[in-house]
């Protein structure tokens, strides 16, 4: 009895409220990330916005309310609890556009039969076609990228909050908590077309959902990630090529650390997650012995690639679905120096998808995957990979063995486990 007792008047002194069942359990704005719970546990864990004063917490409604809660009180913990949708695209590309914009002169200049395919676009001078994308890009970078300080708990209120085409940038902070949000991803208004990147040229955007770069303890946990009403295939094509307007769905990039995404759904995208960008020996400095990541209870699904590809971290991936549409090509990307642990998931593959291209080998580098289910039957996803992929073999063996898991289910209940539970709308 003192002991509950106790418990109920701390949980008062937090929350400032007292609804009965709140003697037991923080209200979700004050959940922190449970102790031994993937990466983002590791050390002092992460904790968000949970000790936030009443006077930081922030309830929003719209995109300027959400910045300004943001921007607030530099250093205070906060809690920013986000009602509804919220617009963070403004009010549409033709806003953000430099004087003297033209795409059509746009697309006349740099077209293959003119331009070539040899030169990039890089030295375009500021008042040519290029040049203006570049200014008018730099207008929607600054109004759809929201960045994050150290110690927030970002939090979507019930089952139908999220934004719809932000870009949080969570950046050079420590003790970040995002949960319970729908993202629907932004569409750059101005992708850059780069006549050298393939045979074909691309075209080439920016904007993730949300960046994790250089931060550490950061939770992302029952969010949806989704293309939602502007799938690729609703894309226009210049050039021959998708005019591609998407990037990532998460990317934790540039010696991020202790990163643990639980519970979300990662839906109906091209290039999904990142764990590290680059191989370059500037990027290895930065990254090597970092980029430590927990994916556990998430749902992949209509993905084409990235969930993720790795590059130099230890990430531990279990008890996760993937579930495989049109298009599908990977779920992990065995990159530079990465040391992936795939247990325990589970994969959905339709008729005339085999299990070897769950792995895709971009560098040599040691994987373990153990007890993972494909279609329902146990599967070696490394030896049907190197059967079924000539020419790429992987190696058996990450060299770690992770220990910060709370809970590990067995594979064939997670399809129904995280059908039922992952994404917004689930938990607040
Ligand atoms: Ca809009
Ligand atoms: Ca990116």
């Amino acid at each position: 009895m003192t002991a509950l007792v106790g418990c109920t008047a701390l949980v008062l002194a937090v929350t400032g409220t007292a609804p009965a069942q709140a003697a037991h359990r923080a209200a979700t704005e004050r959940q922190v990330l449970p102790a031994g719970d993937g990466w983002a546990a590791y050390g002092a864990g992460t904790t968000g916005g949970a000790a936030a004063d009443r006077a930081h917490v922030y309830t929003v409604t719209t995109w300027e309310q959400f910045k300004a809660a943001l921007a607030d009180d530099g250093g205070a913990p906060r809690i920013i609890r986000v009602k509804g949708v919220i617009d963070a695209d403004g009010p549409g590309c033709d806003t953000f556009a430099a004087p003297g914009y033209d795409f059509g002169a746009y697309l006349a200049k740099y077209a293959p039969e003119n331009w070539g395919r040899t030169t990039t676009l890089d030295g375009e001078p500021d008042d040519s076609p290029e040049g203006l994308r570049r200014a008018s890009a730099a207008g929607q970078d600054a109004y759809i990228k929201a960045d994050v300080p150290a110690d927030t708990t970002i939090v979507g209120v019930g089952r139908n909050a999220g934004f719809n085409g932000a870009s949080l940038q969570i950046k050079g902070v420590d003790n970040v908590i995002v949960r319970n949000l729908r993202f629907e991803s932004p569409l750059d208004c101005f992708p850059q077309w780069d006549p050298t990147d393939t045979a074909d040229g691309n075209w080439n955007s920016e904007y993730d959902s949300a960046v994790i770069y250089g931060s550490t303890h950061v939770w992302m946990d029952h969010n949806t990630f989704t293309d939602g009403d502007h799938p690729d295939s609703t894309l226009p094509h210049y050039f021959g090529r998708i005019y591609e307007q998407h990037d990532g769905e998460l990317d934790v990039v540039k010696g991020a650390d202790y990163v643990t995404a639980s519970w979300n759904v990662f839906e109906d995208h091209d290039k999904t997650i990142l764990v590290g960008n680059s191989d370059s020996a500037a990027t290895a400095a930065v990254d090597r012995g970092h980029l430590k990541v927990t994916f556990h209870h998430n749902l992949f699904r209509n993905l084409v690639e990235r969930a993720p590809r790795v590059r130099f971290g230890q990430v531990d991936s279990y008890n996760n679905h993937f579930v495989a549409g049109d298009g599908y090509s990977y779920s992990y990307g065995i990159g530079m120096e990465s040391q992936l642990v795939a247990e325990h998931n589970a994969f959905t593959l339709p008729d005339g998808v085999t299990a070897g291209p769950i792995l895709k080998k971009w560098k040599d580098a040691p994987v373990t995957a153990a007890d993972n289910y494909v279609n329902g039957r146990l599967t070696d996803l490394i030896a049907v990979h190197n059967a079924e992929v000539p020419g790429e073999t992987l190696r058996s063996g990450a060299g770690w063995t992770p220990v910060l898991r709370t809970r590990v289910d067995p594979a064939r209940a997670v399809p129904g486990l995280v059908g039922h539970r992952a994404g917004a709308g689930r938990i607040g």
